[in-house]
């Protein structure tokens, strides 16, 4: 296969080519196969609009949904080539924050594979998200280009002429194919800007002119929103994007014979998140100036229309101020408000008003008014949403809401970024797990076989053994491939409390200097990017880096406990961390992790869950038993009720506990204050006592006490094993296969 293309584009066999020429070569294969598998096939499609898309690297994707995988690799290799070297080519596209982001790219590969008409729409960020490096223990940002040539990218010729109060751009449409495992390819359409300008970035930093929106509409992803001008740029961002789309989806439906009034019979708009809200009124707007009465008009985009809701922090529920969207889109305004006038004409409940007293305008609240479906993303999350967060719509429009747990594309979570474990499923079960994930649980019959527990044991040591040797190559560090791998992986928030963690670490730290050494040595890794203008984040950061100098330079307690901090945490990386786990941490404050994604990553490839019972931990549990997983911590309703009442009190943790109080109080201890930054650690340790808004000392000792107990149980091998095996066994369920099934049996109906 690939011999021809290097033949024919260089005039060379394989092994003459160099991995660049190769690198090439099979983009053009992969991609020419991909557009083989297009189809226009459907009269309706569903189109998923969402501001992040964070595919990670395509390349090896791309080669097992073609079902080209082994046949590349075995090709290369007669040749003396590596194809895991030729994927580390390949620059990852940082289009998402996290698990956001995340879930918006295996819900496009399970779209395609399931073989639906379904494409995806968003923006094409040059920089995406900030690319993470460590300075002096703290977090820099820098500049994340991309996009390459050859690459990814196909230009195309849709282009249109999208109106500002004060300006008028040209947008041009890019498309990356999106291969089906197995079957069809879709598309996600990512718009941009004719006159973007990567010259007005400083340097290698993230900082630009705010107020050039000609020059900087898609430069970044998120670009810091503290000021006014951030705020404005993200309205230019969100209007672009949906303004694009729904001139795009107009065209196409047109296209396929639709006359406007039955678009509903043609698209599904899935709104992911509040940021392409503002297509509710852009469509209206855009169907009453083809003359159709407001009413029907109306009608028509709550039929077209539903949303998905990820999280129940307020802060996360965007609220622009309606003189923003004045300056940026007058043209929406008088939508805006009518919609608003019928929400208050109808509805007495202040609650559910678009436009709140104080002129902010609340996207959610049209989501919910104007979409047919408003989901959550975990049991757990749509029933906080129904009975409290969002209970006032609920009581409007119960019929609307709906729950879809989420899920993981299996191609990878799995058949990629673990392929011994694969290759041993197959070889036991059989390979229709690949195409049917519920197969998985054909596993579960082997749960008394010691050989079969002695496999997964051996696939996880040398995955251990692989991530060690990935975390020497790219960032020096040594760890001990015999310790037991600890790991939390994910955005840093102060609800996902990587925190806790920390102050555990100290713990164990303090009990290890008292002479109390762990039976198998420990390794902590964690991985997240703070946004860059969260300052308790970027804290945490510190105190982690901080103690993992002190720590790991402890020739005392570095043979027993170990902490890494691995940089730049991405999509790449988790496919190299995943595997390699022992214990998942999920940790988050219960009732405020939405439903997570790590989480089944990790259950996936045969880690154990050290968590709280929030978002879809409680579904796992439900599924493995909870004699498979380890739940602490209060539950979601005396957290709920602690809010409610106001009577959680950081501080009084802090005094009456002492040793809370003497973990605490080791951030701002000698060997952390000389490894550190003496303000920083300060105003961490003060937030903790006096704030701690995220009840971090509240769960800290059954933390403490549970962690122990997982620790005690590693060491019985066996049980070990057959808690694996059980994980992996049921982990079918968070196939996104079965989330994109339902979200098409309920809301879309392709
Ligand atoms: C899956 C994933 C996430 C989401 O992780 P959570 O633990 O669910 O927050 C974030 N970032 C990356 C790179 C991921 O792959």
């Amino acid at each position: 296969m690939l011999a021809e293309i290097c033949k024919k584009n260089y005039d060379k066999s394989v092994s003459e080519c160099s991995n660049e020429e190769l690198y090439t070569a099979l983009l053009e294969l992969t991609q020419s196969m991909a557009e083989d598998k297009v189809s226009a096939e459907g009269k309706k499609k569903v189109y998923y609009i969402s501001a992040e898309f964070l595919i990670g690297k395509l390349l090896s994707n791309n080669l097992i949904n073609l079902g080209i995988y082994d046949a590349v690799k075995e090709e290369l290799a007669g040749s003396g080539k590596d194809l895991t070297e030729l994927e580390e080519l390949e620059p990852e596209p940082s289009l998402g924050n996290g698990g956001l982001g995340r879930l918006a790219a295996c819900f496009l590969d399970s779209i395609a594979t399931l073989g639906l008409n379904g494409d995806g729409i968003g923006l094409n960020y040059h920089m995406g998200l900030f690319k993470q490096v460590f300075e002096h223990n703290f977090q820099k940002e820098t500049a994340n280009p991309w996009i390459q040539t050859p690459g990814w990218l196909t230009k195309t010729d849709v282009t249109y002429e999208i109106s500002f109060g004060h300006l008028t751009v040209t947008s041009r449409l890019y498309d990356i194919a999106v291969t089906g495992y197995e079957n069809r390819t879709n598309k996600l359409h990512l718009f941009d800007i004719e006159s973007v300008n990567e010259a007005i970035i400083h340097g290698d930093s993230i900082h630009f002119d705010k107020t050039n929106i000609p020059e900087n509409l898609t430069l970044f992803l998120y670009p810091d929103d503290s000021d006014k001008a951030g705020n404005l740029l993200r309205i230019y961002q969100q209007y672009f994007m949906v303004a694009n789309a729904a001139r795009f989806i107009l065209d196409e439906c047109r296209k396929k014979g639709s006359n406007l009034h039955d678009l509903a019979d043609y698209a599904a708009i899935q709104i992911n998140d509040t940021h392409p809200s503002m297509i509710i009124p852009e469509l209206i707007r855009l169907l009453t100036a083809e003359g159709i009465g407001m009413d029907e008009a109306v009608t028509i985009v709550t039929n077209t229309c539903a949303y998905t809701n990820h999280t129940i922090l307020a802060e996360a529920l965007e609220k622009w101020p309606l003189s923003y969207l004045e300056e940026v889109v007058p043209q929406l305004i008088p939508i805006i408000r009518e919609l608003d006038e019928r929400v208050r004409s109808r509805y007495s409940d202040p609650a559910v008003r678009i436009i709140d007293d104080s002129g902010r305008v609340h996207m959610a609240h049209m989501d919910m008014h104007y979409g047919h479906s408003v989901n959550g993303v975990a049991y757990l999350h749509t029933e906080i949403l129904k009975n409290s967060e969002l209970n006032s719509f609920y009581r409007i429009y119960p019929e609307k809401f709906n729950n879809k747990t989420n899920g993981i594309t299996f191609r990878r979570w799995l058949l990629h970024c673990n392929q011994p474990l694969t290759a041993y499923l197959e070889s036991l079960i059989g390979p229709e797990f690949k195409k049917d994930a519920a197969q998985l649980e054909k596993l579960l019959s082997y749960r008394d076989s010691a050989e079969v527990r002695n496999r997964l044991l051996a696939i996880k040591q040398e995955n251990k053994l692989a991530l060690k040797n990935y975390l020497k190559a790219t960032q020096g560090v040594d760890i001990d491939e015999n310790s037991i791998y600890d790991i939390q992986v994910k955005r840093l928030h102060e609800y996902k409390r990587q925190q806790m963690n920390a102050l555990w670490i100290i713990y164990k730290y303090l009990e290890i200097k008292r002479g109390h050494i762990p039976t198998t040595p420990i390794t902590v890794i964690f991985g997240a990017k703070a946004a860059p203008a969260y300052v308790i984040a970027k804290d945490i950061i510190h105190l982690i880096l901080c103690l993992q100098q002190v720590i790991n330079n402890d020739p005392e307690a570095s043979p027993y406990l170990k902490v890494v901090m691995v940089e730049n945490y991405n999509v790449t990386k988790a496919s190299h961390i995943i595997p390699a786990c022992d214990i998942s941490e999920q940790i988050s404050l219960a009732s405020k992790e939405a439903s997570g994604t790590g989480n089944m990553k990790f259950m996936l490839n045969g880690a154990i869950t050290l968590g709280t019972r929030d978002g879809a931990n409680v579904e796992i549990g439900e599924l493995i038993g909870e004699e498979n997983l380890y739940f602490f911590g209060e539950s979601s309703e005396q957290v709920i009720a602690h809010y409610a009442k106001g009577d959680y009190c950081a501080k009084s943790y802090y005094v009456d506990d002492p040793v809370i109080k003497e973990l605490v109080d080791f951030i701002i201890s000698a060997p952390v204050m000389k490894a550190g930054d003496a303000e920083t650690l300060l105003r961490l340790h003060a937030e903790l006592i006096k704030k701690d808004w995220f009840m971090t000392l509240l769960d800290v000792r059954d933390y403490i006490r549970t962690k122990e107990i997982v620790l005690r149980d590693y060491e019985d091998r066996a049980a070990w094993a057959e808690k694996m095996l059980i994980n992996i066994s049921k982990a079918g369920f968070f196939s996104s296969d079965r989330t994109i099934a339902e979200y098409n049996r309920d809301i879309w109906k392709l």
